[in-house]
């Protein structure tokens, strides 16, 4: 049966954080500064085993889930990834896909597509190496993350998504380079709005660029035109180039929200359920489960963390909530 909130949205989709780690220090994810070596990051068994996570994805989808992404950190640094991507196909009617930097891609791609993966996001910043490299800020070369995705590809893990954030002053110059090549590749760039996600990355308005100046920025050298969503709740708004050469999305989560929308649930990488990417505080299915908690239970305190959500953080931003606690997004994922 489907599970509505209290304002009427069903659960449609769960993202899986599998790890806290990620071999990238994107300065609006994981700034250097306070992500080095003595950060505390969660012990192996602190984190959701991959037995733990298919039994709670099992439990979402009777509440109605039909799309599970895995992400992190970066969900290709957890180690044999496609186990866990080979329990959760498994799973009938559910669309199973992971979003990623892109840096292991190449040498694992043929594994997860094996294993039962549907499709593939990849995230990436700039194709100049100079920029991507300030960004990634661990001197990851752009050649290695198009050599990810073009394996990814060719082994079917198609259509191939593109994330790019854009971050006013470091990476502009970037968007109308990367709306001409992937037009030309045929693969789907999406531009992502800068949020205001944790506490670490001193985040300020200024710094976002608007998926208005964007479509702009594009449609003066390529026209564009708006098309229709896939589905409700799809939470990038879908441009196409009117000479038919395929199209964009756009993810404006800070100047356009869209809250009333939005389906989703996360399950961080310590096995706690989060209502919100915003979220201040999450509800502990690690512990439940680790105490002998059975599938009924389990499903009731979904269904009533669900039941009671009202989450609309995005439609309620203003500077007054940018210092509310709230969790990072290596945690939750994105
Ligand atoms: N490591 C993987 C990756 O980078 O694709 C998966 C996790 S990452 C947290 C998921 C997505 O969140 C990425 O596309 C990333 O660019 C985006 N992201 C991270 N921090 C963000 C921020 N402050 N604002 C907007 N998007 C952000
Ligand atoms: Fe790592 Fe992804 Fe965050 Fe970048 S955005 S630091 S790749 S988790
Ligand atoms: Fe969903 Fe929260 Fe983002 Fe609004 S702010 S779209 S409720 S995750």
């Amino acid at each position: 049966m489907t599970l509505t909130d209290r304002l009427n949205r069903p659960l449609h989709d769960l993202r899986i954080s599998v790890t806290d780690r990620c071999n990238f220090r994107c300065v609006y994810c994981m700034p250097k500064e306070i992500f080095g070596a003595d950060y505390p990051y969660l012990r192996r068994d602190q984190i959701l085993a991959f037995e733990e996570i298919a039994r709670l994805a099992r439990i979402f989808t009777a509440h109605g889930v039909r799309k599970v992404r895995l992400t992190g950190g970066e969900p290709l640094v957890r180690k044999d990834l496609h186990r866990l991507v080979k329990m959760l196909a498994e799973i009938p009617g559910l669309e199973l896909t992971l979003t990623t930097n892109g840096a292991l891609l190449a040498k694992q791609a043929q594994a997860l597509k094996d294993a039962g993966l549907n499709r593939v996001t990849v995230s990436l910043d700039s194709l100049d190496d100079e920029i991507f490299k300030a960004m990634n800020d661990v001197d990851f070369p752009v050649a290695k993350v198009l050599e990810g995705m073009d394996t990814a590809a060719q082994v079917g893990l198609e259509p191939i998504k593109v994330n790019m954030v854009v971050k006013r002053g470091m990476n502009e110059s970037s968007v109308l380079p990367m709306a001409r090549y992937f037009r030309k590749k045929g693969y789907i760039l999406r531009f992502i709005e800068y949020m205001d996600v944790g506490h670490t990355n001193g985040w300020r308005m200024d710094d976002v660029v608007s998926s208005a100046e964007i479509v702009k920025m594009i449609s003066a050298e390529m026209p564009l035109e708006p098309i229709d969503p896939n589905y409700r709740g799809e939470v990038a708004e879908r441009w196409r180039y009117q000479d038919g050469g395929g199209e964009i999305g756009v993810i404006s989560s800070v100047t356009q929200a869209f809250c009333r929308a939005c389906t989703r649930a996360r399950i961080s990488a310590e096995g706690k359920l989060y209502t919100c990417l915003f979220a201040v505080q999450g509800h502990d299915l690690k512990s439940l489960i680790r105490s002998g908690a059975s599938d009924d239970e389990l499903s009731q305190l979904i269904a009533r963390v669900w039941g009671k959500r009202t989450d609309r953080y995005s439609e309620l931003r203003s500077e007054n909530t940018i210092d509310l606690p709230k969790v990072e997004m290596s945690h939750i994922g994105g």
